[in-house]
């Protein structure tokens, strides 16, 4: 026998994995993990062809290439004002998840605090323990999951390194508001914490609500990681780019890991996305695209037994199945699977005590006749 000691002992596969999976295997709709069932645009395939044919086959830049980084810098000045610079600011990572897991892996020491809100994504915590870091819990209660800043402020203590915020909110659909705002500007005003801002859902926010960026604020900017993606910008998530934005100061650390991590990241996607970017309209046309489905989708709920939570942002429709079952949520989750042909992912998941409100999350980034016919299996409960 060899001796072994698991690094993480506590976790097992992610949920979105497991949950694709089983819907696979029974043939379900899969509104389990986060994708798109459509394609991306034949314009973004061609460019990435044409980059290949040009030759832009070889190893990018380390941070990612430069015209690449120019026009994120452009769309950040142009949406949010703030100024990032793309020669020390911007680094293109292999989507929103390495972006996460190397931030945290460049900022986090042993027993350094990090504190997160649940239901929260699942990378967050494992990434941070592996740091050797302490994670700090918040849990926000459904339907609203309004963060209580006077309980945040508890949990703030001289170890506190970081704060990790995620708008538009996965899987809740929740975002922040001014008043979030303030009060996270109050609270970090003169302290080192750091901000890491999962904001991969930036433009899937609804009805005319502006994305509050942590780029806004020049005291959050400078002391925050901004996490994004191209997966969820242009339905590209098996592309897998993505990026971060943080102080040069920061964004030092960040390539140090990064280096060594992937190196850099495939290079003729970046040439396509780089003249993909120029078209304003493909990214500011998404919140008006996703709202239409979000619509489509909760009406086709209203008449069910499932009650709708809100959802202001992200492609995520959570449901409060309390009036069907008062099962598990992960048991009511698998036989979803099974008698309705659906597959969803039960909310438990998203926290580490797996605390469960029977709560289920719908993904709806699916073609029409998809949720059509999701919510056609769904009403026969
Ligand atoms: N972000 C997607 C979701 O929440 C899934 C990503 C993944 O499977 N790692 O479903």
């Amino acid at each position: 026998m060899i001796a072994f000691q698991s690094k993480l002992p506590q976790t097992g596969t992610t949920i979105f994995a497991v949950m694709s999976a089983l819907a696979h295997e029974a043939g379900a709709i899969n509104l389990s993990q986060g994708f798109p069932d459509f394609d991306c645009s034949p314009d973004l395939i061609n460019l990435v062809t044409k980059a290949m044919k040009q030759g832009h086959n070889q190893y990018a830049p380390m941070p990612g290439i430069l015209p690449l980084r120019e026009a994120i810098a452009a769309k950040t000045q142009d949406l949010y004002g703030a100024v990032y610079h793309p020669e020390n600011e911007i680094t293109i990572t292999a989507g929103g998840t390495q972006a996460i897991f190397t931030a945290i892996c460049a900022t986090i020491h042993p027993n350094d605090e990090v504190i997160i809100f649940e239901p929260a994504y699942d990378c967050y915590a494992p990434a941070i323990r592996l740091m050797g870091g302490v994670v700090k819990r918040m849990e926000l209660e459904p339907p609203d999951y309004r963060i209580n800043w006077n309980m945040v402020r508890r949990l703030v203590s001289s170890r506190t390194k970081m704060i990790i915020l995620n708008s538009p909110h996965n899987p809740t659909g929740t975002i922040l508001q001014e008043s979030d705002i303030r009060e996270l500007i109050a609270l970090t005003n003169k302290t080192d914490i750091l901000i890491l801002s999962d904001e991969v859902y930036e433009h899937i926010i609804f009805d005319g609500q502006p994305h509050r960026s942590m780029a806004r604020y020049p005291e959050l900017a400078e002391r925050s990681l901004i996490c994004a993606s191209f997966g969820k910008l242009f339905h590209i998530t098996g592309w897998k780019v993505g990026y971060c934005m943080a102080p040069a100061w920061l964004t030092a650390e960040f390539r140090k890991i990064h280096q060594f991590n992937v190196f850099s990241v495939n290079t003729p996607i970046q040439f396509a996305l780089t003249e993909f970017l120029q078209v304003k309209e493909a990214y500011l046309s998404l919140a008006a695209f996703y709202q239409q489905k979000r619509d489509y989708f909760r009406a086709g709920l209203e008449s069910s037994r499932f009650k709708l939570l809100p959802c202001a942002g992200s492609y995520f429709q959570s449901v409060n199945y309390n009036q069907l079952s008062d099962e598990k949520d992960v048991d009511f989750a698998k036989r979803l699977i099974t008698e309705a042909g659906v597959a969803a992912i039960p909310n438990s998941a998203f926290y580490t005590k797996k605390t469960d409100f029977g709560i289920l999350r719908f993904c709806f980034a699916k073609k029409q006749e998809t949720l059509a016919k999701a919510v056609e299996q769904l009403l026969k409960l």
